[in-house]
């Protein structure tokens, strides 16, 4: 094997080692020729020297042309996928070394694509065998992947390549993966559909801030929530049937403190007050466990309407009076005239007077505690302010869970349940909204409560 440059160089030492000998054997012969051939000689030496000048040109050409040609018909079968046969050694070094090189990096990428296509194929049956429902959907809004798990009431099988507006039946599914694929966010829903109720999760897939595909995950929920309906429904009964004997157990005492007209500081007097106190307590943890299993539930009636909060608060102001003025403290609001929200009127009564009776029972006497309304621009924004006891930090995470009292026995005295501020937090998320809290000990608290602009009902 030699490198090109040597073969080259051997051709043309060749080609002039022949036209030397030739050249050197007519100037041999010429004497012996008749001057009227000379000529002839000498052309026909020409067209010898050109001859073999050609063949030895094509001879060099042919050989690397032939042996690039099969070099790059190897190059287009790997970019097609077909690592096939390996190339043959070359006569010529640079063309043999080229080849071998091409051959090696076949190899590595033919067991890069094995290696490739086992992990896909591994993915490919995870996600299939998957207990969820997986589906990707591309930017074209076509279904590009789905597996076996995902209900056939949602999406038919074999429904790739085909766009979500022609397979999916489901009217509130169409609209939710619509709705969100045009704003480009993620979601979650739940779907009753054929006796099931399934979650269906949504995310984008984003690289570089640009979405890629859709990514939705669907989970059959119905066991769970069945479970759920029934703890809640047990709930709701136990609170009701434990409505009517404490009712009447405060009826007795009322009854029998009327009659006995017991001295002021009597043993039976105490006895009858702690009687109704307790029995006035039971009845109120009864009524918000009622109220946060309904609203848990959504069986409450959730009957959103446009409301002027200005008003709403007006209206309140008298409720709220009567406990403010016990303890000598006031109560400002400060609401601009035309706010209008679309909210369940009742239930935003309940979450906000929830708030101020907090911020009156855990402020002093003659404190200020004051409701501050704003709007932004997707929310409104109402604000409970007090310069009460405070919340230290240790407290503030779990202050909306049910019956969590930082200080029991105070919560106990103002007639708290421990339940108002789990009530207020399902409220706000049934406006779709939230609560959040701002507390320093000993300096006050603040309860800033957001609650969505509805754009069906725009703020005015
Ligand atoms: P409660 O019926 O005990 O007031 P809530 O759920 O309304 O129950 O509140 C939970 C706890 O959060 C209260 O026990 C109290 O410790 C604390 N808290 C609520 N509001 C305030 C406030 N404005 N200032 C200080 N602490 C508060």
């Amino acid at each position: 094997m030699r490198s090109f440059f040597s073969q080259v160089l051997l051709s043309n030492w060749f080609f002039l080692v022949i036209l030397l000998t030739t050249g050197a054997l007519l100037y041999y012969v010429e004497g012996f020729i008749a001057p009227e051939f000379k000529l002839l000689l000498f052309i026909l030496y020409i067209i010898f020297s050109m001859l073999i000048a050609f063949h030895t040109s094509f001879k060099i050409a042919s050989s690397v042309t032939q042996e690039l040609r099969s070099i790059e018909k190897k190059t287009m079968d790997i970019n097609a996928g077909d690592f096939g046969t390996l190339l043959a050694a070359s006569d010529i070094q640079e063309l043999s070394d080229l080849a071998s090189s091409i051959n090696s990096m076949s190899n590595r990428l033919q067991m890069q694509f094995t290696d490739l296509n086992v992990e896909k194929e591994k993915f490919n049956s995870l996600l299939q065998n998957l207990k969820e429902g997986v589906f990707a959907i591309s930017l074209d809004k076509k279904i590009l992947f789905q597996n076996q798990s995902i209900p056939k009431s949602l999406i038919p099988a074999n429904s790739q390549s085909r766009g979500i507006n022609d397979v999916i039946s489901n009217k509130k599914l169409l609209n939710f993966l619509n709705e969100h694929m045009d704003e480009g966010i993620d979601g979650k829903i739940g779907i009753d559909v054929s006796r099931h109720y399934y979650k269906v999760w949504f995310y984008s897939l984003k690289t570089n801030n640009q979405i890629l595909m859709y990514i939705g995950v669907v989970s059959d929920k119905t066991d769970e929530r069945e479970t759920q309906m029934l703890r809640e429904q047990f709930v709701q009964s136990a609170s009701h049937e434990l409505k009517t004997p404490i009712t009447s157990i405060k009826g007795y005492a009322e009854t029998l403190e009327s009659k006995l007209k017991l001295e002021p500081e009597s043993v039976e007097k105490k006895f009858i007050n702690a009687i109704l106190r307790n029995t006035d307590r039971m009845i109120r943890i009864v009524e918000d466990m009622l109220t946060i299993s309904k609203l848990e539930t959504q069986n409450a009636l959730f009957q959103p309407e446009k409301v002027n909060l200005f008003e709403l608060v007006q209206n309140l102001t008298f409720t709220v009076d009567g406990f403010i003025k016990l303890k000598n403290q006031t109560f400002t609001a400060e609401v601009p005239e035309k706010i209008y929200l679309s909210a369940d009127m009742v239930l935003l009564e309940h979450l906000l007077l929830n708030l101020i009776q907090n911020a009156s029972t855990y402020s002093g006497e003659n404190e200020p505690i004051r409701l501050v309304a704003n709007t932004n621009q997707t929310h409104v924004i109402i604000q409970v302010i007090d310069r009460g006891i405070g919340i230290s930090e240790t407290h503030v995470e779990r202050i909306f869970e049910r019956f969590y009292r930082v200080d029991e026995d105070r919560s106990r005295k103002g007639g708290g349940t421990g339940l108002g501020l789990s009530i207020v937090k399902h409220i706000a998320k049934l406006h779709g909204g939230w609560v959040s809290v701002d507390s320093t000990p000993r300096q006050g608290t603040t309860f800033t409560v957001n609650l969505p602009i509805d754009r069906k009902k725009p703020i005015s």
